[in-house]
């Protein structure tokens, strides 16, 4: 299911996690050469990203929300 990016923060270990419109978090690890985000480790390009959507597997599952 395609959610809305609504705001960011980091976790215990300094990883970005995006916020999601339906109340879930989903990691946004830029971990070159697997997962290619360079827009996740400045402030301007996360702002950039909110409004676009990601695919909530945690919706699909059907998972509590995580805030
Ligand atoms: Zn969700």
């Amino acid at each position: 299911m395609q959610r809305s990016i609504t705001g960011f923060h980091q976790d215990a270990e300094d990883h970005w996690v995006a916020e999601l419109d339906c109340g879930h978090f989903q990691h946004v690890r830029h971990d070159p050469p697997w997962m290619m985000r360079p827009w996740v480790v400045t402030e301007e390009g996360r702002l950039s990203m909110i409004g676009h959507r990601l695919e909530c597997k945690k919706c699909e599952a059907g998972a509590p929300p995580d805030r």
